[in-house]
C-alpha cells in the first residue's frame, strides 16, 4: 500500500515537472511554471521521507535529512533572494555545479553499498553518475569564476590532446572495472574520480570568446545526466525524471545556443583552444576616429523619428535600467513613435536575460523582435538605440574571417539609419574584441551609465 502511493507521489512530480517545464516556455506563465514543479517536488520529497522504505523498514535518519535540507534551503532562499539580475548566471552555474558535486556523492557512497550485491549495470551506473558529475561539478565551479571575472581563460598548446588523453584514462579504467572480476577496487574508482575532476577543469578553462553560452547549458545537461543515474540507482523515478528533463533540456539548449552562435559543438570544445591570444590581438585593432551625440540631439531624433529600435545587452543589466528604458519606449510610443526591441539570443549573460529584464519592467512581448524579424526590419528604421550591447552587435562577426566571434549571427543594426550606442567607454565587451560598428560613419556614441542617460533622455523627450 505504501509502496502505492509513493509511486502515485512520484507520478505527481514527475508529471509537475513536465507541466512546469512547458509553462516556463513563455514569460506570462514561467512564474506559475516555478511554483508548479515546486509543488511537485515537494509532494515527492514528502513522500520519500515518510513512504520509502530501503529493505522494509522506514527511514531511520529522518532528523538528519530534515537538518540538512532546513540548512540549504536557508542558503539557497537567502542567496536567491540577495543575489542581482546580472549575478544569475555565477549563482547558476554555482547551484548547476552543486547538483552535479550531489551526482557524484551519491556514486562514492552508494559505491561501499552496493559492493556486496551489484549487477554490472549498477556499476556502470555508478560510474557514469561519479564521472559525469565531478565534471559537472568542476566546470560548474571554472565557469562560475569566468563569469565572475576571478578565471581568466587558460591554454596551452597540446592542451586538446591532454583532454583526450585524460578522457581516455578515463574510460579505460571504467573498462578495467567493469571487465574485472567484480570487485571495485578503491584505487582504480578514485583515480578516475581524480581524474574527472581535473577533466572538468580542462574541459572549460580554455573555453572563452563569447562561447560560454554553450559551455553554461552543457554542464547544466551534464547534471541533469548524473542525477538521472542516481535515479536509476535508487530505482527512484521522479529523480530520473527529473534528472532527464534536466539532461535532454540542457541538450536542447546546447543545439539552439550552437545554432544562435553558428557554431558546431565540435568547434567551440575544440576551436577554443590556443586562441586565447586572439581577443587582445583585436582589441588593440586600430579602427579610426568615432563621433559622439549630445542628448538632446539624441532626445530629438528619436522623438521626432518614425521608427525606433532599442537593442537592450549585458549593460542595461549591469545599470538595473530597465524601467526607465520602457518609460523611454513608451513615451515615444506616446509621441507616435513606433517603437520594438531587438533581443540577440545570447544578449547578457543567460538564455533568455534580455527577456527576463525587460518582462520585469512590463515591457510588452508583441514588441519584443527575435533576431530574424529584427534584422528584418532594421532596413525601415531611423533610430536604432543600443543600450549596453556590444558582441551581439559587432559586424566582425560578418566581417572578420580571424575574429573569434565570426559566424554568429548579430543584429545588423548598421542597415538603420543612425545608430546610437550607449555605454560607458571604449571598452569590450564579453569577447574581447574591439567593435567596428562604433566608428562606422552613421554610428554616434553616448557614453554614460545606462540608468542616467536613459533618464536624462526621457526628461528631454517630455520637453520636445
Ligand atoms: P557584452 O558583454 O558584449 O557588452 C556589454 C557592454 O555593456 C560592455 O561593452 C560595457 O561597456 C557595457 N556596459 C556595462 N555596464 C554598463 C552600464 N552600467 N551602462 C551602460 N553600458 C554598460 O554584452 P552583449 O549583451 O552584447 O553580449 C553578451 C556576451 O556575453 C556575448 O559575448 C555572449 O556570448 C556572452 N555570454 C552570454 C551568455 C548568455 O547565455 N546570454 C552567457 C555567458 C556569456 P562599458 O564597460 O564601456 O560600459
Amino acid at each position: 500500500m505504501q509502496a502505492s502511493i509513493l509511486a502515485i507521489c512520484y507520478l505527481i512530480g514527475s508529471v509537475s515537472f513536465i507541466i512546469g517545464l512547458k509553462m516556463l516556455s513563455h514569460p506570462a506563465t514561467a512564474r506559475r511554471g516555478n511554483l508548479v514543479s515546486t509543488a511537485g517536488m515537494g509532494v515527492a520529497i514528502l513522500g520519500t521521507l515518510f513512504l520509502y522504505q530501503p529493505g522494509g523498514t522506514a527511514l531511520h535518519n529522518i532528523p538528519w535529512i530534515v537538518g540538512a535540507m532546513i540548512i540549504g534551503s536557508i542558503i539557497g532562499a537567502v542567496s536567491a533572494r540577495k543575489v542581482k539580475m546580472t549575478a544569475m548566471p555565477e549563482m547558476v552555474s554555482m547551484f548547476n555545479g552543486m547538483g552535479g558535486l550531489c551526482a557524484a556523492l551519491i556514486s562514492v557512497v552508494e559505491l561501499g553499498r552496493i559492493a556486496q550485491d551489484h549487477s554490472d549495470m549498477h556499476v556502470l551506473t555508478i560510474l557514469a553518475g561519479m564521472v559525469i558529475g565531478s565534471v559537472s561539478f568542476t566546470g560548474s565551479m571554472i565557469a562560475y569564476g569566468k563569469l565572475r571575472g576571478k578565471i581568466k581563460d587558460h591554454a596551452f598548446r597540446g592542451q586538446h590532446l591532454v583532454n583526450l588523453l585524460v578522457l581516455a584514462l578515463i574510460i579505460v579504467a571504467g573498462a578495467i572495472i567493469i571487465c574485472g572480476d567484480g570487485s571495485v577496487p578503491a584505487v582504480i574508482f578514485f583515480s578516475m574520480l581524480g581524474l574527472s575532476v581535473v577533466y572538468g577543469i580542462l574541459f572549460v578553462l580554455p573555453i572563452g570568446g563569447a562561447d560560454m553560452p554553450v559551455v553554461i547549458s552543457l554542464l547544466n545537461s551534464f547534471t541533469g545526466i548524473a542525477t538521472a543515474c542516481a535515479g536509476f540507482l535508487y530505482n527512484n523515478q521522479v529523480m530520473l525524471t527529473g534528472g532527464i528533463l534536466v539532461g535532454s533540456a540542457g541538450a536542447i539548449l546546447t543545439i539552439l545556443m550552437c545554432k544562435a552562435m553558428n557554431r558546431s559543438l565540435m568547434n567551440v570544445l575544440i576551436g577554443s583552444f590556443g586562441n586565447t591570444g586572439a581577443a587582445s590581438a583585436h582589441s588593440t585593432g586600430e579602427q579610426g576616429a568615432y563621433k559622439e551625440i549630445s542628448l538632446s540631439d539624441a532626445a530629438m531624433v528619436m522623438g521626432y523619428a518614425h521608427k525606433v529600435m532599442i537593442v537592450p545587452g549585458y549593460g542595461l543589466a549591469v545599470a538595473q535600467a530597465q524601467h526607465v528604458c520602457h518609460d523611454l519606449g513608451k513615451l515615444l510610443q506616446k509621441n507616435g513613435v513606433e517603437v520594438k526591441y531587438a533581443i540577440h539570443p545570447v544578449a547578457g549573460r543567460m538564455p533568455g536575460h534580455m527577456n527576463v529584464l525587460l518582462a520585469e519592467a512590463d515591457v510588452s512581448y508583441d514588441d519584443l523582435l527575435e533576431l530574424e524579424p529584427a534584422n528584418e526590419q532594421f532596413g525601415s528604421t531611423d533610430v536604432v538605440l543600443i543600450l549596453g550591447a556590444n558582441d551581439v552587435v559587432n559586424p566582425a562577426a560578418q566581417d572578420d574571417p580571424s575574429s573569434p566571434i565570426y559566424g554568429m549571427p548579430i543584429l545588423e543594426v548598421g542597415k538603420a539609419k543612425l545608430v546610437i550606442v550607449n555605454k560607458r567607454s571604449m571598452r569590450p565587451g564579453y569577447a574581447g574584441i574591439e567593435n567596428g560598428l562604433f566608428f562606422k560613419p552613421n554610428t554616434s556614441m553616448v557614453f554614460g551609465d545606462a540608468k542616467t542617460v536613459l533618464q536624462e533622455l526621457v526628461n528631454l523627450v517630455k520637453e520636445l
